[in-house]
């Protein structure tokens, strides 16, 4: 498959023919090379790829809002002409955009706006394969709440946020309330029978099917790497790593709604690009009690395969493997595109400075499950959990692994990890080995940091 970008590069380059006399802009390197949207409900961003640094200033306009970008000391080219036809219809915050030469040295962006919005503007200096990139983020006034993607697990399509939000008060007080509450029914509940599974024991009394029996709603986040600007690791098929580990991440989901007493909820659920530390900063605004990020990396050599489990290291990466596997990863906000003025670095020192051993120690126990899960479907990597730097794996209070599903860059497996088939085996694998990490070791109740 074509990626958007090849595509527009086809495109562009006709249409410059077309409408640009040879050599006009011989000597031009102030020329945009692309320009992007991804629209999604937690924020649109407009990327404008240039040759040359942007200068610009912007300013917001009420009744009806709209948002003027002059771009100083530029032309209007075929690329940035294509930006209008490139606004989806269903876009949530921009209706329309319009692009003209302002003057003989500006050129003027207007984007008309549904609603009022909160613009976050700013520049990428080049890396990896961009170059400069322009960036304008329409954020809604106000924020898309986590919560709302734990609607999915509602049976009933109606249930509304309060009913969430109630459900989960109630859930924290029953959780609270545990050892009283239970001793009068069960006096002989010991630790071991707190949660219990039953296994495929012949004279297994009460249940017929396996379930667990949590003391309170178990929340699951699941990450899934990259996205928008980040493609992540790219086949030489044309597969898309933010693609296919979305959609894993997405049955994944759907295996974890279905078992009783577990939710989960998505860190993004499209094609945009989510900072790392918004991701950890997601699970816990829901109190989730795992972190389970979803990627499918490449290596050098093609031969390379088979699936990996990580999780953090406080000290030294356990291999030069996954050394290298954690650098790449935490590349991803430089690739997709953090703005650097909003990051909150106190927070980040924080989540940094709380990693914990017991943190560790959890993520380890439940990497072990889900590895032997996964070696049911594909090959293993290696055969141990693996540890490294991972910024996405830093929330100090909850255990959190980083699953490589497969070699994207092993012609063999990315034609597998296209597959919807084996996406779902190895998101029932997964599933079934985070719920054999609850029956081992019961979720309790946990004071959280904030
Ligand atoms: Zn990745």
């Amino acid at each position: 498959m074509k990626s958007r970008r090849d595509l527009l590069k086809t495109v562009g380059a006709g249409m410059l023919l077309k409408l640009i006399p040879v050599g006009a802009y011989a000597a031009d390197l102030v020329k945009f090379v692309d320009v992007r949207l991804w629209p999604a409900d937690e924020y649109t961003r407009v990327t404008l790829e240039h040759a040359g640094a942007i200068k610009y200033k912007h300013f917001l306009i009420e009744n009806p809002w709209r948002m003027v970008i002059d771009l100083l000391d530029l032309r209007l080219d075929s690329t940035l002409k294509e930006l209008t036809s490139r606004l989806h219809p269903d876009d949530p915050y921009v209706q329309q955009i319009r692009v003209a030469q302002y003057d003989a040295n500006t050129v003027r962006l207007v984007f008309d706006l549904k609603a009022e919005v909160k613009p976050e503007i700013f520049t990428i200096d080049p890396i990896a394969e961009y170059k400069n990139r322009f960036v304008v983020d329409f954020y809604p006034k106000k924020s898309v709440d986590p919560l709302l993607s734990l609607l999915d697990k509602s049976e009933d399509p109606a249930m509304r946020e309060d009913e969430i939000s109630r459900a989960l008060r109630l859930a924290e007080s029953e959780t609270k309330g545990t050892d009283k509450s239970d001793k009068p029914e069960k006096p002989a509940v010991d630790k071991s029978s707190k949660t219990e599974v039953a296994k495929a024991q012949p004279n297994a009394p009460v249940e017929k099917k396996p379930s667990i029996e949590m003391k309170r709603m178990v929340t699951v986040a699941i990450d899934p790497g990259h996205g928008g600007e980040d493609p992540g690791a790219v086949g030489k098929g044309g597969t898309y790593e933010k693609n296919v580990v979305l959609a894993i991440s997405k049955r994944l989901k759907a295996e974890i709604d279905k078992i009783p007493g577990m939710r989960a909820m998505l860190t993004r659920n499209g094609d945009f690009f989510v900072p790392l530390n918004t991701r950890v900063q997601k699970a816990r605004s829901v109190n989730a009690d795992l972190f389970v990020s979803v990627h499918a990396d490449a290596f050098i050599r093609p031969t390379a395969g088979g699936s990996s489990v990580y999780v953090l290291s406080e000290r030294g990466a356990s291999s030069t493997a996954a050394k290298w596997i954690a650098n790449k990863e935490n590349a991803s906000d430089l690739i997709g595109g953090v703005n650097i003025k909003g990051t909150d670095s106190q927070l980040a020192k924080v989540l940094l400075d709380l990693s914990t051993t017991a943190q560790i120690n959890d993520s380890l126990k439940l990497g072990d499950a889900v590895l032997g899960n996964l070696g049911k479907v594909n090959r293993l990597h290696k055969p141990k959990v693996e540890q490294a730097g991972f910024a996405v794996l830093k929330a100090p209070d909850i255990p959190s692994i980083l699953i490589e599903t497969a070699f994207i860059s092993n012609p063999e497996e990315e034609k597998k990890l296209a597959n919807p088939a084996h996406q779902q085996e190895l998101a029932e694998a997964i599933a079934q080995g985070i719920a054999k990490y609850f029956a081992k070791n019961p979720p309790v109740a946990r004071t959280p940091l904030t």
